[in-house]
């Protein structure tokens, strides 16, 4: 693992936006607007399942790579609406979102699945962005820290060392995520660096200085510099604000820094 070298990794999370005859036009407006992003960053669009093979051809020849928003745990066989890592792969899927806030409470995944997914993705040389994030009420309460370590030590649970270097965290306070709250940069970092340290305990801090952590909660092309500024937020997962190529490019841009 190069300990010297930590991936910025902007995503965007198109959630259940958009159609699939509006793809091309928005990758051909993103492209120009993010000349030699590469450079600095990673680009991520995370597609609905539905939009991934348009996705795939508007943005792979950009250099743009296309993320899933959810995987089956399981690898292949009679789950019924369910979408496999092989699927993904084999699509040209190079990234996964797993255990997203609405996920967890929309559709009851537990921090269990979200172990298993993260494995499942793992296996099958996706690259994990693992969603963790407390709530209001979890904030109010002082219980932040604890919260946030639970849901990182289970998720990465049974990850080698050797798997460490595709896994993401995304840290997404859930009272942030659609709601035009942001987190300061200065609560951003330090619950980022927390989710540093509880990594460094499970593994080796090497590993811990390695591993790429995203902010995300209503982060815009007002506040992504600020953001992304401080050492230990290594990119963005990108929700509403990544519907506007516009504004997603000013995000990427900001992380040239
Ligand atoms: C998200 O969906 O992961 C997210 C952070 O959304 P938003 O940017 O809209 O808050």
């Amino acid at each position: 693992m190069d300990i010297n070298y930590r991936e910025t990794i902007i995503a965007g999370n198109w959630k259940m936006n958009m159609l699939a005859s509006g793809v091309r036009a928005y990758a051909d407006e993103l492209a120009p607007l993010i000349p030699g992003f590469r450079d600095w960053s990673a680009a991520v669009v995370c597609a609905p399942f539905a939009l991934i093979p348009a996705a795939v051809e508007a943005f792979t020849k950009h250099g743009i790579s296309v993320g899933a928003q959810n995987v089956s745990e399981h690898s292949s066989g009679a789950y019924t609406g369910e979408v496999s890592c092989a699927q993904l792969t084999d699509l040209d899927v190079r990234y996964v979102i797993i255990g997203h806030s609405e996920r967890r409470e929309y559709y009851g995944e537990t921090d269990d699945l979200v172990n298993k997914k993260t494995l499942a993705a793992l296996d099958g040389i996706l690259r994990p962005i693992v969603c963790v994030g407390e709530s209001l009420r979890q904030r109010e309460t002082g219980l932040t820290y604890d919260h946030v370590s639970k849901q990182v030590k289970a998720a990465l649970r049974g990850v080698s060392v050797e798997n460490m270097r595709r896994v993401v965290i995304a840290y997404e306070p859930i009272w942030a995520i659609g709601t035009g709250k942001t987190a300061t940069p200065e609560d951003a970092q330090v619950v980022c660096r927390h989710i540093r340290s509880v990594i460094s305990s499970l593994y080796i801090e090497d590993v811990a200085r390695a591993v790429t952590i995203q902010y995300g909660g209503s982060m815009n092309d007002k506040n992504a510099r600020e953001l992304l500024a401080q050492p230990d937020i290594d990119g963005g997962l990108i929700g509403g604000a990544s519907l506007k190529p516009e504004s997603f490019a000013t995000i990427i841009n900001a992380a040239n820094q």
